[in-house]
């Protein structure tokens, strides 16, 4: 059964131009780069067919590019839609991820009436967070999305931060993470910056290293972990996963779960492919227009998407920190040619991080499952 499903209404179109933008790199690796705007009838045979086989919770999950620029019709069409499908009385979850450039009020009434949950995306600080995202004269950002989280805050609307960890946010995550304090943001969710598809890591400008990746995440975990011993931690998501791993439950995290899953990306055409990170040709699995959601998780590509992330590296299936860290997410993995396996690029970060923070994580652990019992 499909839960969750990803929606780009807008394909990859977005009004800012970041200088990581992972997507913009797997479009342009397409041989269709943008499939424009999503028609009316694509969004209803998507909603319509999710409804149809869904049960209990289910989540469509907007994003893009930027999604805000298909227009608020097609959202509030959304909604209808949403209504009249849903026959087995599911309980429906919208998420939108914006870049928070273009928001107004008209969109806040919106978004607080049927309770969307956002995701907003933030790089840090005003210098960090103008270095790479910029508007699409290469103008700085941050006031304009700043502007927007108030409004979001003053119509009282749900919304987590995303950022992404490129070099200079991983160097500077200290100033960062006590700015997010003043600024009283309390979900938080650090997303990895990728480097473009295939290219050797670590060359750009904003690219991580493990080292510098390592560091990042004890300096993030010791912030994060004196403010749980005070009881002021706030909810970051990776460290969330580590300690629910170690409690014995499922991450919810794809990432953190060791083997990928399919989770029908749907390009504004209907495409549906198995992940953000591979919405490319070679992993198109379908189309919502034509095919039953079935279809997409028996094709031959959608099972080798999935057997592919179980190559783990010896060196991974001997690790001793192998079952919180469990090769991390396929995108960073690095092929071991004779092997025909793979091991994250980030190897020797993650490594620093658990023998650095592992005690503290299980302590952790261990203080929430006594809490329970
Ligand atoms: S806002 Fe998001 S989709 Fe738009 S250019 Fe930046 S990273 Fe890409
Ligand atoms: S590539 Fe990463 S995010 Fe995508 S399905 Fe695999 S583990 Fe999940
Ligand atoms: S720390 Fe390195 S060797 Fe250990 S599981 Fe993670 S990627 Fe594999």
């Amino acid at each position: 059964m499909l839960q969750t499903v990803l929606i780009k209404p807008a394909s990859g179109l977005c009004n800012m131009q970041c200088d990581y933008c992972f997507y913009c790199d797997e479009a342009a690796k397409r041989d269709v780069a943008s499939y424009g705007m999503m028609e009316i009838e694509t969004i209803e045979n998507i909603i319509r067919k999710v409804l149809k086989q869904g049960k209990g919770n289910i989540c469509f999950a907007f994003q893009g590019g930027e999604p805000t620029l298909r227009g608020l019709e097609f959202f509030e069409k959304v909604i209808k839609f949403e209504h009249k499908y849903n026959i087995h009385k599911c309980e429906i979850l919208n998420t939108l991820q914006t870049n928070g450039f273009c928001v107004d009020d008209k969109w806040c009434r919106f978004l607080k009436k049927h309770e969307f949950l956002l995701g907003v995306s933030v790089d840090g600080t005003e210098t960090l967070h103008n270095l790479h995202r910029h508007d699409k004269n290469g103008a700085d950002t941050y006031q304009k999305v700043r502007d927007s989280i108030a409004m979001f805050e003053k119509y009282q609307i749900e919304y987590n931060i995303l950022t992404v960890v490129n070099r200079q946010v991983a160097e500077n995550v200290k100033e960062i993470y006590k700015e997010y304090k003043q600024n009283g943001w309390k979900y938080q969710q650090y997303i990895t910056c990728l480097d473009p598809f295939g290219e050797p890591q670590g060359q750009r400008p904003y690219s991580l290293t493990p080292e510098i990746y390592g560091q990042f995440l004890i300096d993030l975990f010791q912030l994060w972990y004196k403010d749980w011993r005070r009881g002021k931690a706030p909810y970051i998501r990776q460290f969330e996963n580590y300690v629910g791993i170690l409690l014995g439950y499922p991450p919810e995290s794809c990432e953190q779960r060791g083997i990928c899953s399919v989770q029908c990306v749907t390009e504004a055409d209907g495409s549906v492919y198995p992940c953000d990170f591979y919405a490319m040709d070679a992993y198109r699995l379908g189309n919502f227009n034509t095919d039953q959601i079935t279809d997409f998780f028996e094709r031959k590509e959608s099972k080798q998407f999935v057997e592919e992330s179980k190559k783990w590296s010896e060196q991974c299936k001997q690790c001793e920190y192998f079952s919180l860290c469990r090769s991390g997410c396929r995108r960073s993995r690095v092929g071991e040619k004779d092997a025909g396996t793979y091991r994250n690029y980030f190897c020797e970060g993650y490594r620093k991080f658990f023998q650095v923070c592992g005690a503290n994580l299980m302590e952790i652990a261990k203080y929430v499952s006594e809490e329970r019992s």
